[in-house]
């Protein structure tokens, strides 16, 4: 496999094919860095499609990075609503106050130091070396995997090794356009190279992919499958005023208003008879028992919500869909 040739096609296809994408659009440098932690953080777990109204609207309220390190919290959840993990958010604002502190508000340029940073792991280090720093790296999400496993035709789960990724060998060639070839990969996984049918016919690689020869796409992924756990959840409701709370019990939406909940047993959750809802979480499919109460208990930490505001406030979409789910009861 010529890697010369390799790198010239995807380039050529990316110049004629990439979506316009708003953190791509041209900006100097300083911006450019900003755009990529911005959007890199929100592509985290969640669609490109979705991610882009929010990333225009994060970047009209909170435009640079000395802002977002002032932002305060309401205002930065505000622009984050919806989006999900809302880790990200507080994650990405502790990250742009460290940059300021520590790297005079410049990104980092080594993997090791962006990993240090809050909320930036191996994926996010590497995309952001590859995509700010034009290092010849490639991040490796879910598409990019895809394409490695069907053009070298690896059939073992955990067959990527760091050649693939960084070696010149097999995909650079002697292209300086490291950050345009990452964003190329990524590209092609997304459009082209689908989990299921992909479009080989307007893959720029088809030559030059074992899958395609032998026409078996078959890859072998991690087995995604979800925990399933129960749960019971409070729905203190009193003249239209609903009790939430701060979570600062389970893992995830952590510090968010939730309804007071508890884990239950399997048994508990088939025998009840009130009403049942299932949400999906990245790592669980939650079971939800909704059990309405009229009085309310005495805590420290509630929240009162009127019904009528329980779509517009700072909501994580989680405890927006049960007061979806308790009005239908
Ligand atoms: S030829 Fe088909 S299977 Fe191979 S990388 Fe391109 S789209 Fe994927």
């Amino acid at each position: 496999m010529n890697s010369e040739n390799i790198s010239k096609k995807i380039l050529h296809w990316y110049d004629n094919n990439k979506r316009f994408l708003p953190w791509r659009k041209k900006v100097y440098k300083k911006q450019r860095e900003y755009f990529t932690l911005v959007s890199e953080f929100m592509l985290q777990q969640t669609q490109v499609k979705t991610v882009i109204p929010y990333f225009i609207n994060f970047i009209d309220k909170i435009p640079n990075l000395n802002s977002l390190a002032k932002v305060n919290d309401n205002q930065l959840m505000r622009c984050w609503e919806g989006l999900g993990y809302y880790s990200r958010a507080r994650n990405l604002k502790k990250t742009a106050i460290n940059i300021l502190k520590d790297y005079k508000g410049k990104l980092p340029n080594t993997i090791d130091k962006l990993k240090s940073l809050p909320g930036i792991g191996d994926y996010t280090s590497r995309a952001i070396m590859a995509i700010v720093f034009n290092k010849k790296i490639i991040p490796l999400d879910g598409n990019v995997e895809r394409i490695l496993k069907r053009v070298f035709y690896l059939k073992k789960e955990k067959e990527i090794t760091k050649e693939y990724l960084t070696s010149k060998k097999y995909f650079f060639g002697t292209s300086n356009r490291s950050s345009d070839y990452a964003q190329a990969i990524m590209e092609i996984g997304a459009l082209v190279c689908k989990p299921v049918n992909p479009l080989c016919l307007k893959c720029p690689i088809s030559e030059n992919c074992i899958s395609f020869r032998k026409k078996d796409f078959e890859i072998k992924t991690k087995n995604k499958f979800n925990k399933i756990k129960y749960f019971e959840a409070k729905i203190y409701e009193k003249n239209n005023k609903y009790l939430l709370i701060k979570n600062d019990k389970f893992n995830f939406l952590k510090n968010m208003p939730i309804f007071p909940m508890q884990e239950v047993k399997e048994k508990k959750y088939k025998f009840s008879n009130n009403k049942k809802i299932n949400i999906k979480l990245s790592n669980m499919d939650m079971k939800i028992i909704l059990n309405k109460i009229d009085k309310f208990p005495n805590l420290t930490n509630k929240i009162l919500l009127e019904k009528d505001n329980s779509q517009s406030k700072i909501l994580p979409s989680f405890t927006k869909k049960i007061f979806r789910s308790i009005h239908k009861i």
